[in-house]
């Protein structure tokens, strides 16, 4: 397994088009927008070789009984499920943003288990080919950008449908060898250090979209991609110095990019679903499910970062004996707490697919993801109740150098006399920049935007059933009539 230096040195040596702000950018790995998201991403590297939780980052591999990162294992058990949301709650304490290494993570899963069952039922041969890239990964520690969202179009059309057909992913050639694709995944979450893209269907599709039920594994400098880097809140402080960042290390969140596709070549030997539309909505319905058990663990590891700098700034400013302030702490501390009970309830309830492999309660997961759509904004908003108007309003850090104003920066901002007033500057800083407009959309639409998660629990809530729980106790006895 590599370690996190090993892990930004073979980034080096990933050459393919990069663009941000209009330029192209040729080494990612020593440009400030896109180290702070490498550096994070490598904690899941290093993780794996701490001497006291490794044993959450590590596992064997079911393939090869080799020692692997959990981030290409297989879950083969409700502790697995477990374990992958303990491992992500350490590594969003220690961060306090998005590793980014999940979506891949969750893609393997995915595709695993429906490829199996894809196997079972239409006489196809894509598991085999998908083991084979498994072990691959595994072996070589590799980190796989997890490419599910298409960019979609007009929303009212399928993706035949649309103006352009390209809006949609798709297959433009079936040659001997492989397969040809055009298309985009849009705003792809570690998608400028990731080794290898692991594309899968956006949405269910249709007989007419067949085309567009297509999975494939292509390294990420397979000529013919180009990625475009998105902007974020405050993303050009990078440039400017290191406190104004908040957090300068790990950055705020994924760092997304969109994937463009251009007549892009995929040997059959990476395909893993081509024209199977009827498996589709089963894939997305796997890896969301998967993806959004997640946000229990990375967000609560966050949201515990979030709490520790809310009540270090009520200690800086002298207010942290305040009930109030006690009291929006303790609100924190719970919905935080309620967040990652979700996660972990969804893989203990988790159940073995028919490869062996587990999946999570559906019902749970999306509940836990739809949680996070609002208790991470309700913490941004307790955390900004206590911390105080400073944190969007302070000069910058070239005024708190300044030679001749900076003695003013320091005493007119200084808060109880035994704290350095950069402290207070500096956990300011952190506040404002992990509850900026970029995390907190993350939190909404990461994993899939809120109607997605209440569509799966509408479907998976059984209504009559729980209609039969209400209409036996009422007496009534006929439970199918219906107005
Ligand atoms: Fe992983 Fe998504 Fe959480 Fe980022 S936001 S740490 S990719 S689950
Ligand atoms: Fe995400």
């Amino acid at each position: 397994m590599m370690t996190g230096q090993e892990y930004i040195e073979s980034l080096k040596q990933l050459k393919r088009p990069v663009y941000y702000r209009g330029r192209i950018i040729e080494d990612v790995v020593e440009h400030p927008a896109f180290r702070p998201h490498i550096n994070a991403a490598a904690v899941t590297y290093d993780l794996a070789h701490d001497p006291e939780q490794g044993s959450l980052a590590t596992t064997t591999s079911h393939l090869t009984g080799q020692p692997i990162s959990r981030f290409t294992h297989i879950h083969h058990s409700a502790q697995d499920l477990v374990t992958k949301v303990k491992l992500m709650r350490t590594l969003g304490r220690q961060t306090g943003t998005c590793f980014q290494r999940c979506v891949g993570f969750d893609g393997l899963n995915a595709v695993y288990g429906v490829t199996f069952e894809m196997d079972q039922k239409e006489g196809t041969n894509y598991h085999q080919r998908f083991l084979e890239y498994l072990k691959y990964i595994q072996a070589h520690d590799l980190m796989v950008d997890g490419a599910m969202t298409d960019p979609k179009g007009d929303r009212s059309r399928s993706p035949g449908q649309q103006a352009d057909p390209d809006f949609y992913l798709h297959v433009v050639e079936r040659r001997a060898d492989g397969i040809v694709v055009q298309g985009a995944k849009a705003q792809q979450t570690g998608a400028i250090n990731s080794h290898e893209v692991l594309v899968m269907p956006t949405a269910a599709m249709d007989p007419a979209d067949a085309d567009y039920a297509v999975s494939f594994a292509v390294p990420a400098n397979t000529p013919g991609l180009t990625f475009i880097f998105g902007r974020q809140a405050n993303d050009t402080r990078r440039e400017e110095g290191e406190i104004d960042q908040g957090n300068a290390q790990f950055g705020i969140m994924g760092g997304e990019a969109l994937i463009v596709f251009d007549n892009v070549f995929v040997p059959w030997e990476r395909v893993f679903m081509c024209g199977e539309y009827g498996y589709t909505g089963l894939l997305v319905e796997r890896f969301a499910s998967y993806h959004r058990q997640n946000y229990g663990g990375c967000k609560t590891g966050v949201a515990d970062v979030l709490v520790g700098a809310a009540y270090t700034a009520a200690q800086y400013q002298g207010t942290e004996r305040a009930a109030h302030i006690r009291d929006k702490l303790t609100e924190m501390v719970h919905l935080a707490e309620t967040l990652y009970a979700c996660s972990i309830a969804c893989s203990a309830e988790g159940r073995p697919t028919p490869s062996g492999q587990y999946f999570v309660d559906p019902l749970l997961a999306n509940t836990a993801k739809l949680n996070t759509t609002r208790f991470i904004y309700e913490i941004a908003r307790l955390v900004h109740d206590i911390a105080g108007g400073l944190i969007a309003t302070l000069p910058s850090e070239q005024d708190l150098r300044h030679p001749e104003i900076g003695p003013y920066v320091a005493k007119y901002f200084q808060g109880v006399a035994e704290v350095p007033m950069e402290h207070r500057f500096r956990i300011c800083r952190l506040i404002e920049n992990m509850t900026a407009n970029t995390a907190l959309v993350e939190s909404m639409h990461g994993a899939g935007s809120p109607q997605a998660q209440r569509i799966m629990i509408l479907r998976q809530a059984n209504l009559e059933e729980k209609k039969a729980l209400a209409t036996r106790l009422a007496g009534i006895p006929n439970t199918q009539e219906k107005p």
